[in-house]
């Protein structure tokens, strides 16, 4: 199966916390694709550090519950504790696409209910799912990119 993530960081050696999280990542998924890395100011809480932001696509066969106790279980290893929503985080894993599915549980809401209105998430997710169309909206990537409402900039890293 084909999926997309979303990571975050604004606290510690971001750099290093992506790299971690991805060797994670592939010890039980595919990493197929990744975009750049987006530096991005702080989102509903402002008062804290600039986050780092990615998207990549996974192939996997883990299935979404299962892939989010699995990127649970990695925030958990890498010392993320829980604080306030929007808050300052070592490293945020969410799942934003799995195939065309719709999943609505208590725990699990695919795909990601913010990812449309963030251009932290719509910006490096349309590098590499541009065309991928969002089973709720019934529109790409690049279309909800282009519409977006959001007024906080992202902006790829310039080492990235
Ligand atoms: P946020 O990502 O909104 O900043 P958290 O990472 O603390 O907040 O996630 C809070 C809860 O969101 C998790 O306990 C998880 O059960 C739930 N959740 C719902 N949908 C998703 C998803 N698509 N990906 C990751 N977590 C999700
Ligand atoms: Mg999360």
């Amino acid at each position: 199966m084909i999926a997309y993530l979303g990571l975050s960081t604004n606290l510690g050696d971001k750099e290093l916390n992506f790299y971690v999280a991805k060797q994670k990542i592939q010890l039980e998924c595919q990493i197929l694709l990744e975009s750049k890395v987006y530096e991005t100011e702080a989102w509903g809480l402002e008062d804290q550090p600039d986050f780092l932001n990615q998207c990549i696509q996974i192939k996997t066969h883990l299935q979404p519950e299962q892939l989010l106790q699995f990127l649970q279980n990695i925030e958990a290893e890498m010392g993320r504790v829980k604080t306030e929503k929007y808050g300052p985080r070592i490293i945020d894993l969410d799942i934003l696409l799995y195939e065309n599915d719709i999943v609505e549980t208590d725990e699990l809401t695919i795909p990601h209910p913010q990812m449309s209105v963030r251009n932290f998430v719509l910006m490096p997710l349309a590098e590499i799912a541009g065309d991928i169309i969002h089973p709720i909206l019934n529109q790409s990537i690049s279309q909800l990119l282009k519409i977006c409402p959001d007024d906080k900039q992202a902006q790829p890293k310039s080492n990235s």
